[in-house]
């Protein structure tokens, strides 16, 4: 039996994906050749590519807007870089809602001054700041869509007049938001779309060619929209079994309706952990992720029990992040509702002996 994979990513993947990638390895497309040793310049992968880029948008509803999607590698951790390399010319403010956000800080700060509008390092990250304001003289604001170490999401983000900048590593494609208000988005694919190797940018084209420096080739936005996402060799299998995630949730019905099963998934566990006094949440309810559920056991000697129990129901990858402990359960788009029951299962199974 397949375990329950509630792994932070690398992530789980739809079984039929995970089916049709095998078979691609070996025999792609019937030409008796695999996917990973033809020329990514053949009909075959450009047709890969071009519907990944596609499906992507589609997805987004940013069809014919003024939007390009872009499969870059380097993970969303090169694109922290990036993100300042092309568009910080003096002044950046940015929000400060976890380890993720903290790193893209630390790079932008090279570039230019970075103006934090709000943070919630002072307690651990377990909330998303709300009162803050954004200044009109700023290149962008950069914020963090969902923190996938301490399982916290953002569900309004601020208005403001300058370009938004999101990393949506965790929770892209997972719920409907006005997709229009950002300016660019990135993704590595191992959280919610597909394998590690992989990084999707959309990126509303007009907000480039502002910065006065001279930014090297690989890492200039522009060259990659010139040359269609391929400048150079792109992480060919990676795109695919991201294309192929991108094809099964077009095919389910899209975000809107994976969104009404990721709340059904984020209800039947956090409903759980309220009910349950052996349970009890890390994070300010109002800001939970739907996406990474943190929890921990009110009496830590349980510990050892819970854990045998966990593994004994088939259940992989419910660590809390090192630096958090604890639990975390990612319900990422793949997850099938079933999986979170047998959690649910387990931690009433937990109470009652
Ligand atoms: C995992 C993660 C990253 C880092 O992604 P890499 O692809 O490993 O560089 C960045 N941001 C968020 C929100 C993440 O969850």
């Amino acid at each position: 039996m397949k375990k329950h994979n509630f792994s932070a990513g690398p992530c789980i993947l739809p079984q039929e994906v995970l089916q049709k990638a095998s078979e691609a390895i070996i025999n792609f497309n019937n030409d008796d050749l695999s996917l990973i040793e033809i020329s990514h310049r053949s009909k075959s992968f450009v047709n890969v590519m071009e519907t990944g880029r596609d499906l992507a948008l589609e997805l987004l509803g940013l069809n014919n807007k003024g939007y390009k999607a872009l499969f870059l590698q380097g993970g969303a951790s090169l694109e922290f870089l990036m993100v300042a390399y092309n568009l910080l010319n003096k002044k950046a403010a940015y929000l400060n809602t976890g380890t993720w956000s903290d790193k893209a800080i630390k790079e932008a700060k090279a570039f230019g001054e970075v103006i934090e509008v709000g943070s919630s390092k002072d307690k651990g990250y377990s909330y998303i700041p709300k009162e803050f304001s954004i200044p009109d003289d700023v290149d962008y604001f950069h914020c963090t869509s969902n923190n996938t170490i301490v399982g916290t999401q953002i569900k309004e983000f601020p208005k403001t007049k300058v370009p938004v900048i999101c990393d949506m590593s965790s929770d892209i494609f997972s719920r409907q938001l006005d997709f229009e208000k950002f300016d660019l988005i990135y993704a590595g694919a191992q959280k919610n779309m597909g394998p590690a190797g992989a990084t999707l940018i959309i990126i509303k084209e007009d907000i480039l060619g502002k910065v006065e420096r001279h930014i090297p080739s690989m890492l200039n936005y522009q060259t990659h929209i010139d040359k269609d996402s391929m400048f150079n060799t792109p992480s060919v299998f990676a795109v695919y079994v991201s294309m192929l995630t991108l094809q099964w949730l077009k095919d389910l019905g899209g975000i809107k309706f994976i969104e009404s099963v990721n709340n059904q998934k984020a209800s039947l566990l956090y409903g759980e952990i309220d009910r349950n006094p052996l349970f009890k949440g890390i994070v300010a309810k109002e800001d939970r992720s739907v996406m990474n559920a943190t929890f921990d056991l009110t009496d830590p000697s349980l510990k050892d029990k819970f854990d045998e129990m966990c593994i004994h129901a088939g259940i992989n990858g419910l660590n809390g992040h090192r630096s958090v402990g604890g639990y975390r359960a990612s319900m990422y788009n793949a997850l099938p509702l079933y999986s979170v029951q047998v959690l649910v299962d387990t931690m009433q199974e937990l109470e009652k002996r």
